[in-house]
């Protein structure tokens, strides 16, 4: 069998305090894999700059004229981590038989690259890489991932635990992937829906060389929510079930009421009164967030808009 093009799409926003590193450390795998006949020479990196207001985007430009491997595809504006490595792997799947994504800070180890490949050629279409620990975050990231991974299973959505976006992907898997018209995009939520056949490989998460996070707090929130009310509409049901109880409380509390007058003792309780109205006043507006939740969703899906916009692309 032939060596496999292969395209690495490197996510990028802000970056431009690693890049040169990130850029020299994938060009010394590129050639050790091309020279050991692992992947074909037109294999290349594609950077895609999602929108960031540093030199990224100069450094990408400067390093595709002396660099034969660096490709960019630069995003007119900031679309956030998930459809910034859509519009890689889309980019992409025209030139490559397999793809990787990895974030550009090079934090997943790429020596376990070759592995990946290995099982590819074993006839996997996608392979998650999974964190074995994740020592090089913070305790506050490891926390609320953790949290993220079991609310997600228990709402029933099927994700990998501990795998963020560092993966493995053949050309058919991606275009299957592009048939998902969703914008609301949350690739760990859909990849395991596509089929195909999976595997896994195991790394060790390195802390960040330079520069620093990107994915600020309310950025991953907002995967989070994503994640959570696109792939399950468990919460609704969730107020549905709490109606249910409230409608048995009632009778249960009518059953009351009435001994209550049937033995005279009707003086009104003020206090347990305003305590209701509050209570069920609360419960109907966690209740319209959620459905509105949902109702935001539809709209923005039936706008159908492109996820995002190539200004200019670099392909040698
Ligand atoms: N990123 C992006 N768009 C954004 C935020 C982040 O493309 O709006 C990229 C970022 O450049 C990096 C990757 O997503 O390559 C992961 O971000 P980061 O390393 O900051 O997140 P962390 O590793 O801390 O979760
Ligand atoms: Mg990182």
């Amino acid at each position: 069998m032939q060596a496999p093009i292969l395209f690495t799409v490197l996510p990028c926003y802000n970056e431009e305090a690693v890049l040169h590193s990130s850029i020299r450390q994938m060009t010394d795998l590129y050639t050790s894999l091309i020279s050991g006949r692992s992947i074909h020479e037109n294999s290349r990196l594609l950077f895609v700059n999602d929108g960031s207001r540093d030199s990224t985007w100069s450094i990408i430009e400067d390093a595709s004229s002396t660099n034969p491997f660096v490709c960019g595809v630069k995003l007119a504006k900031n679309v956030g981590h998930q459809n910034a490595i859509l519009a890689g792997m889309e980019t992409a799947k025209e030139y490559a038989d397999v793809i990787i994504t990895i974030d550009a800070d090079l934090q997943d180890d790429i020596s376990k690259i070759p592995e990946m490949l290995q099982k590819y050629a074993e006839g996997s279409d996608i392979v998650y890489g999974v964190k074995n620990e994740r020592k090089a975050d913070s305790r506050f990231k490891r926390w609320t991932a953790m949290l993220f991974y079991k609310l997600m299973k228990l709402l029933g959505v099927n994700t990998v635990y501990n795998h963020a976006d560092f993966r493995l992907m053949s050309r058919r898997a991606v275009e299957v992937l592009s048939r998902y018209r969703e914008r609301n995009l949350f690739l760990r939520g859909i990849i395991p829906q596509l089929g195909y056949k999976t595997d896994v490989i195991y790394e060790d998460l390195r802390p960040r060389e330079a520069g620093e996070s990107k994915y600020t707090l309310s950025k991953m929130m907002n995967l989070a929510v994503d994640g959570i009310t696109s792939f399950t509409i468990k919460p609704v049901r969730l107020i549905f079930t709490l109606g249910m109880v409230f409608v048995l409380l009632a009778i249960i509390m009518l059953i009351y009421v009435l001994c209550m007058v049937f033995q005279g003792k009707t003086v009104a309780g003020w206090a347990s009164l305003m305590l209701s109205m509050w209570f069920i006043g609360g419960c109907i507006l966690i209740g319209l967030g959620i459905v509105g939740e949902y109702v935001g969703k539809i709209y923005l899906e039936v706008k159908d808009r492109p996820r995002y916009n190539v200004e200019k692309e670099i392909i040698q």
